[in-house]
């Protein structure tokens, strides 16, 4: 079911590709690691619940470790009998930290598209979303309206 008027899909790629879930806006990273409090589009507030992230982390470390195991068994399948031991280690050392470390930012704008899809947007969210309204003139589709006006600065923002 599409939400905020794009496919599911577009949503996980937006979060794949290090940008908001929600409105598809870039650069919401000051450095590599640094992901803003909201999104400077829509005003979505990246961490919806305490402990948003957790997901995010764990995802990570599940991907950089089966990655691992992949790189560690197909190494050594290709090169058995004989399978160099430190050659490999160092390898997957090698990549478990650009893993680990490199796909963090991917991770948490990709948990965050995921939970987009499993918790849709609240009303109060982003309130400057699209908003995607019921249609009366088509019986397929819905339209996206424009954005609410911006409203008054909150005291929370930095
Ligand atoms: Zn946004």
């Amino acid at each position: 079911m599409d939400q905020l008027g794009v496919s599911p899909a577009r949503i996980l790629m937006r979060g794949a590709t290090r940008r908001c879930p929600v409105c598809g806006t870039g650069g919401l990273f000051s450095g590599w690691f640094n992901l803003a409090k909201r999104c400077p589009r829509c005003e979505l507030r990246f961490e919806r619940e305490p402990g948003t992230f957790i997901g995010a982390i764990g995802m990570n470390t599940i991907v950089t470790f089966v990655s691992l195991f992949g790189i560690i068994l197909v190494g050594a399948i290709l090169t058995q009998p004989n399978i160099p031991l430190v050659p490999l280690a160092s390898l997957a050392m090698g990549w478990a930290l650009v893993s680990s470390v490199g796909g963090m930012p991917f991770t948490k704008t990709l948990w965050l598209a995921i939970d987009l899809l499993l918790s849709p947007l609240r009303d109060d969210e982003a309130p400057r979303a699209p908003r995607v309204l019921p249609r009366t003139d088509s019986p397929r589709g819905a339209k996206v309206a424009a954005p609410k006006p911006k409203p008054p600065p909150r005291p929370d923002l930095n």
